[in-house]
């Protein structure tokens, strides 16, 4: 039986997949009823599934892959290294080529203050070692008792005990005893959603001001750190104020806690400078990647640590952590590869300067739709709110996320990958995707909005709550 060659008929590898393959973040059954969409090749921006559909590839897989699918460099230089060194461990006193000239990569491509890393396979993992790390970190300057990480609600940081904790997911808490202890959280910079009356300036400087009113409940000798996304991505593409990331500068300026950004998603490209925190000219402690440092080729990720952290850590003893996989040599020569695609290529410019503002000029002009309320965008990060009623930022009188359901079950009908969260549509297509090929994006989505518009009206849903 060869499965991977696909002489299978699409019908028994649904079965197969139902009987045997537990899904991520997924009702089992409801899926194993359905049947699975089987991916088979992907080239580009487009994917191709077991019945030869071309689909569009809105969502860069899970994010990450940022130069798009099936570029032979990454598949030869993962063959050379598998050959040449396919595993090494880090541990114990060894190291290895493509794991420090991946770190040596990084570093010169990170904020000036930033030079070290600490590897680890995803997102989910290295913000397990930042929590750990930034602990170490207060334990080895004498202050053991400044352990609370702050976060924000509906944050996505991964789905370890760990990530999942730091993410501010309510059905992701409601399940397993989450979050764990010294993980508290404030609200989100969601004008749209949340910000009632204020003006989105006023409710950006609010949202920001609760970090203070935070740290001053809980005690800044008792506060370790601060993680955010620079643009929450899994939440939504929440894309803040204009007043919100300089008013957290401010507060964190003001208090003596490390800030961690989480930059799994807008890391390496998405928006429009080589990490997220560039584009809001923020100074973290420590960076969180993952996803587009490999563009999703090989399982890897890392925290990007500041001199100033990595010289506590490093001065402070063995510090009891890493996994089996932190650098691994196959993932970190693929990641040097994509690296230097991204560079060479110039796609963070191109993001900035060229394909951003393009694909921007096409995505605001949704707005135009009678389902969609605002619309939003970071670079290649995009989304747009669907509403019943634009002029009052009403939400629908159905069970939040039933109409992005539907939007989205149109756009896999229209051979669009466009996620929806909530009621929420967003994509982040792969920095290389054309100009032609954004436009059939759009022209995909404006049918599918056009569907979910007409099904809506059938079935009497087009009602505010
Ligand atoms: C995807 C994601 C993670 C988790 O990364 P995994 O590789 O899935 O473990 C963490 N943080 C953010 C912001 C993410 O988008």
């Amino acid at each position: 039986m060869n499965i991977r060659a696909n002489h299978l008929p699409t019908a028994e590898l649904q079965a197969l997949d139902a009987a045997h393959h537990m899904h991520p973040f997924s009702d089992g059954d409801a899926l194993a009823k359905r049947g699975v969409r089987v991916i088979t090749h992907a080239d580009g921006v487009m994917l191709t599934d077991s019945e030869g559909k071309q689909i569009l590839d809105g969502m860069s897989g899970l994010w990450c892959c940022n130069i798009g699918h099936g570029r032979r460099e990454l598949a030869d230089a993962a063959h050379a290294q598998m050959l040449q060194l396919s595993y090494y461990n880090t541990f114990f006193m060894t190291s290895h080529p493509p794991v420090i000239e991946l770190a040596e990569t990084i570093a010169r491509l990170a904020p000036e203050h930033m030079n070290h890393v600490f590897f680890a396979s995803g997102g989910s993992e290295a913000n397990d070692t930042n929590i750990r790390m930034v602990r170490h970190y207060w334990a080895a300057r004498g202050k053991p008792e400044k352990t609370v990480i702050i976060s924000r609600r509906n944050a996505y940081h991964g789905s370890t005990m760990g990530g999942a904790s730091l993410g501010g997911m309510g059905g992701m808490h409601a399940q397993g005893g989450l979050p764990i202890p010294g993980i508290v959280h404030i609200d989100q910079p969601n004008w749209w959603a949340e910000g009632g009356d204020l003006s989105p300036d006023d409710f950006g400087i609010a949202r920001a001001r609760q970090l203070a009113e935070k740290i001053a409940e809980i005690g800044e000798d008792k506060v370790a750190a601060f993680i955010a996304e620079p643009v929450q991505g899994a939440g939504g593409v929440i894309v803040p104020p204009d007043s919100y990331w300089p008013e957290v500068k401010r507060v964190l300026e003001a208090h003596d806690i490390l800030f961690i950004a989480d930059e799994v998603i807008t890391g390496f490209g998405r928006t429009g400078q080589m990490f997220g925190s560039q584009t809001y000219d923020l100074t973290p402690d420590i960076m969180t990647v993952a996803k587009g440092l490999s563009s999703g080729y090989a399982p890897i990720g890392g925290s990007i640590v500041a001199d100033h952290v990595a010289e506590v850590i490093n001065g402070g003893g063995d510090f009891n952590h890493g996994y089996t996989y932190s650098g691994h040599p196959v993932a970190c020569a693929v990641a040097i590869e994509n690296l230097r695609i991204i560079v060479e290529e110039k796609l963070v410019e191109r993001v900035r300067t060229d394909i951003g503002p393009y694909l921007w000029e096409r995505w605001k002009a949704l707005t135009d739709h009678p389902l969609v309320g605002e619309a939003v965008q970071k670079g290649l990060m995009a989304s747009i709110a669907l509403t019943p009623d634009k002029s009052t930022r009403a939400k629908f009188a159905s069970e939040p996320g039933t109409v992005g359901y539907r939007c989205r079950e149109r756009c896999f009908a229209n051979n669009l990958v466009m996620r929806h969260v909530g009621d929420r549509m967003i994509i982040a297509p792969p920095l290389t995707i054309s100009h032609d090929e954004v436009d059939m994006l759009i022209d995909r989505a404006t049918r599918s909005l056009d569907e979910t518009y007409a099904g809506l009206k059938a079935d009497g849903m087009l009602v505010s709550a």
